[in-house]
């Protein structure tokens, strides 16, 4: 039993048909990676799982258990947990209070501890752990959002599009934190248009286009398949 099962996922937005059935999986201590063009389907896949949006048809599995169409409070209950395009931190409050802010769901247990864990993964969070999470970079507020993702303590961590938007420098640094979470036994999907970056770290992946999964394999299969050379890494 693979840790997340998604079957013949379908979901629309009115009349677009934003996924045409899709399937794949994530297995524990894997990095699984969706990779796509614009408006391929990735955020509305991860937006299914998470329970943002419900599907046409098909399923989702996530730890054995059929999760399709739950309402989004209670998957993150299950700890799978999501760190959203966009980031959307709350810009108003500080980050401190944006690191845990989602934490009820552990009722207490060893919050400081992981808190302190951020602080010295992320030492930039640290400095300026009062200030508005508004007044932080573009890269300083991705490491926010993974670091508000990581106090849940998520037992799949789904990463869309962490490095939007973020110069070059500071994407190798958003990537060198996911090799250091997968490290830790994290299992990760990501969902990136970087996709040379992405296939550096992904054990599998999944090609994404016009809502169909239309190629797959291990990372080294697809770095070396001339399609994908020329489609995905120009
Ligand atoms: P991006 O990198 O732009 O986020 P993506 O691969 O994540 O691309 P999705 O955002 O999942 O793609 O979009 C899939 C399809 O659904 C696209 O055709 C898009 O135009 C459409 N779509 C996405 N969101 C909406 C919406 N809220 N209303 C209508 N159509 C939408």
């Amino acid at each position: 039993m693979a840790l997340l099962e998604v079957e013949n996922l379908q979901t629309n937005y009115g009349a677009i048909k934003a996924l045409r059935g899709i399937s794949f999986m994530v297995e524990e201590g894997q990095v699984v990676t969706l990779i796509g063009a614009n408006g391929a389907g990735k955020s509305t896949t991860i937006n299914t799982i998470t329970g943002l949006l419900k599907p046409v048809s098909g399923s989702v599995r996530f730890m054995g258990q059929d999760i399709t169409g739950w309402r989004a409070d209670r998957v993150t209950k299950l700890r799978l947990i999501q760190v959203p395009e966009g980031r959307q931190l709350i810009a108003n409050m500080s980050v401190m209070e944006n690191l845990t802010i989602g934490t009820h769901i552990r009722r207490g247990e060893k919050i400081d501890e992981d808190l302190a864990n951020i602080f010295t993964r992320f030492p930039r969070l640290n400095e300026r752990r009062t200030q508005k999470a508004g007044l932080l970079s573009g890269g300083e507020q991705q490491m926010l959002a993974v670091g508000r993702a990581l106090m849940m303590r998520p037992r799949l961590l789904m990463l869309d599009e962490p490095s939007m938007g973020l110069a070059p420098l500071l994407v190798n640094e958003v990537f060198q934190i996911i090799a250091e979470i997968k490290a830790q036994g994290i299992p990760i999907l990501l969902v990136e248009q970087n996709a040379r970056k992405a296939l550096q770290i992904a054990d599998y992946v999944y090609v994404l286009d016009r809502g169909q999964i239309v190629n797959q394999g291990t990372a080294e299969e697809l770095r070396s398949d001339p399609a994908i050379l020329s489609a995905y890494l120009g």
